[in-house]
């Protein structure tokens, strides 16, 4: 076993260090995956990219960046201790906040001493004789580790679409999804923001506060419900501390991971005059919940109508212009690609000097020298802000080499699209696991809910391996290919599926279009899990195991045996692979 190294200079580059695992990411997923691992016991190296902790939190410093899962359930639920210590400050607390708790989780936990920083993972390359992973890095080092944990996020690789001229631009792009650390003073500047996602809707209001002129370029017209943020008063926490536990165990039964009063009806039953006022309620307390006005609203066209009428008319409200609140007016289904959550993004358009440029039909021709050129109209900009999103799901796995048995790599095997037994791990690649991996919950649920069941998952599988001597554990072809299946066949019900999103990897031209996130929700794939897991990993080969089947002794995953919220996910809504995901 391998001491463990905290300094670059502790290991020549020619020399191979051994470890029993790499965890490649140090965002909440690797910083979990490294606790448990070292409770374990397992001599753990980490490689981080960046040049620090909190993974999205430590890119994403564009101006407005927040979380849009309240920061009370956005934070790690696997110590008491932590969530009685820290306090969040707002409802949905701003980026800088998000970054000091995962430092705090660094320095509390003693996480630091064995991530290496400022160092990309560019190969892992499985070895069948020793039957462990060699990875290698952008800064030369190889080690080698039985167990390769990718916790390289759903959302880490910045999508960068290619605009003819961006070298005669003479100003500065910035993505929104690698900001600079000392940040950016748009003061008196000719802005130029390019999308409307996410990212974009809460950082245009902030840099329309600092710009002379903001252009906004739009080629689809969002979903968004006002977060009507607040700060969190010591009352407030003191309150939601006292029922911590209750509120943890309350989100790990919902379909989303997240708590939040949802209406089971289905909006079709409801008069008009009882939709009008429960999306008034609904609206009235923002969010993502209001997508949970009602239980049918991503399974029925006609219902989802009814809700974006509802938010239409709430845009024609807000926006003066008519024509621009009409570009502003989305056409597709409501909740369809992820919903977003704002504070004033539509109130923005009512300033002077903020402009909306439609690219839907015409798209940006190519950046100038002083601008971005549509239609044959120049529009100057001194800066341009690229809002343009992820790679998702698979883009950070893209960038490594990932080579398994008969020198077969990962990325070979995901051609036509992400193939992995229950998200978690794929044949052909024997201890390799993945954290939120295409075909789980993962981005359709509150993420770190989704993180921490997975790394848990994983751990007590170590554990179990250790217990029955295993040296390799890797799913059949035979469930691998049922479970991939089972997640496209859930994803026709949902109206989700209808849309060209992320989810589907539609947002970047030339992706094969799957919907990679399992839609089933977050507690019926969480019983799957402990399905496999109890009847002793049912689906997965142990390689040199004495009792390879013995049900293991769960330890991490205990938390995770919870009853179905049954008031949201009847068991008639599972069998007709209805569960309401918002
Ligand atoms: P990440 O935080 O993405 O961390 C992965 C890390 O791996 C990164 O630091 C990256 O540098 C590193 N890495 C990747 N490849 C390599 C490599 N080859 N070598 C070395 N290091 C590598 N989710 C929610 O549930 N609620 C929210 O409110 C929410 N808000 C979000 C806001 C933004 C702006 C974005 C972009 C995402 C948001 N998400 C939200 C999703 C968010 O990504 C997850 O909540 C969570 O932070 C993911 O943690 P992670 O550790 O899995 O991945
Ligand atoms: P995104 O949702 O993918 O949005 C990217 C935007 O860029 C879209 O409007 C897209 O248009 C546009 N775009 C992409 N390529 C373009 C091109 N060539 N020309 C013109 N427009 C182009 O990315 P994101 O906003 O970064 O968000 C990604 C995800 O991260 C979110 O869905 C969410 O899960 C998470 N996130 C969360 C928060 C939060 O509120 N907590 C904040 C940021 C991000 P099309 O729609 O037409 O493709």
């Amino acid at each position: 076993m391998a001491k463990n190294s905290t300094t670059r200079e502790a290991a020549p580059p020619t020399q191979i260090q051994a470890f029993d695992a790499v965890v490649v990411g140090a965002g909440f997923a690797g910083m979990y995956m490294l606790h448990c691992l070292r409770r374990l016991g397992l001599t753990t190296r980490v490689y981080e990219a960046g040049g620090g902790v909190g993974g999205t939190w430590y890119w994403n410093r564009y101006p407005g960046a927040r979380c849009d899962v309240e920061s009370l359930q956005y934070s790690y639920s696997f110590s008491e201790e932590l969530d009685q210590e820290w306090n969040w400050s707002e409802k949905y607390s701003p980026q800088p906040e998000i970054l000091a708790y995962a430092n705090h989780v660094a320095d509390r936990f003693d996480l630091r001493s064995q991530i290496v920083f400022d160092t990309r993972v560019i190969a892992a390359t499985f070895d069948e004789t020793s039957k462990t992973w060699l990875v290698e890095t952008d800064r030369g080092d190889k080690v080698t580790a039985r167990f390769c944990i990718m916790a390289v996020g759903c959302l880490s690789a910045p999508n960068r679409p290619l605009f003819a001229g961006m070298r005669d631009f003479r100003g500065p792009i910035y993505h929104t999804g690698e900001w600079p650390h000392d940040g950016v003073d748009f003061t008196g500047l000719r802005v130029g923001v390019i999308g409307t996602g996410s990212s974009a809707i809460q950082s245009i209001p902030i840099i329309a506060q600092q710009a002379s002129q903001l252009t906004v370029f739009q080629r689809t017209a969002t979903w968004t419900v006002p977060a009507w943020n607040e700060a969190l008063s010591a009352e407030y926490l003191k309150h939601a501390k006292a029922h911590y536990p209750e509120l943890r165990a309350k989100a790990r039964a919902r379909p989303t991971g997240f708590y939040f009063p949802f209406n089971i009806q289905p909006a079709l039953q409801a008069s008009a005059e009882e939709r009008e006022t429960q999306y008034e309620e609904a609206w009235k307390r923002g969010g993502l919940p209001f997508l949970g006005s009602y239980g049918d609203l991503l399974f029925e066209k006609a219902a989802n109508d009814t809700i974006a009428e509802f938010a239409r008319q709430k845009i024609r409200g807000i926006v003066k212009d008519p024509a621009t609140a009409d570009l502003l007016c989305p056409q597709n289904v409501f909740g369809c690609k992820r919903l977003c959550v704002d504070t004033g993004y539509f109130e923005t358009y009512n300033l002077p000097h903020v402009r909306l440029v439609d690219v839907s039909k015409t798209p940006i021709e190519r950046f100038t020298a002083g601008g971005i050129l549509v239609d044959g109209v120049e529009y100057e900009v001194d800066a341009i802000v690229s809002a343009t999103g992820f790679a998702a799901m698979t883009g950070s796995f893209d960038k490594i080499k990932i080579t398994g048995r008969r020198g077969r790599t990962l990325a070979e095997k995901w051609r036509a699209g992400p193939r992995a037994y229950l998200g978690i791990a794929s044949e052909g690649f024997p201890n390799l696991f993945m954290i939120t991996g295409p075909g789980s919950p993962s981005v359709l649920a509150s993420m770190i809910q989704a993180i921490e069941q997975h790394v848990d998952w994983v751990a007590d599988c170590i554990a179990h391996m250790r217990d029955v001597g295993a040296s390799t554990i890797e799913p059949s072809r035979e469930h691998e290919d049922a479970w991939v299946a089972h997640v496209n066949d859930v994803s026709t019900v949902s109206l989700r599926s209808t849309c060209s999103s992320w989810y589907v990897g539609a947002n970047i031209p030339g992706r094969p279009l799957v919907f990679m996130p399992y839609i089933g929700g977050f507690p019926v794939y969480v019983q799957k899990c402990n399905e496999v897991m109890n009847s002793g990993y049912d689906g997965f080969a142990l390689e040199g195991a004495r009792d390879c089947n013995a049900p293991p002794r769960i330890h991490f995953t205990e938390r995770w045996q919870v009853p179905l919220d049954m008031d949201v996910i009847s068991p008639a809504a599972v069998a007709a692979k209805r569960v309401p995901v918002v």
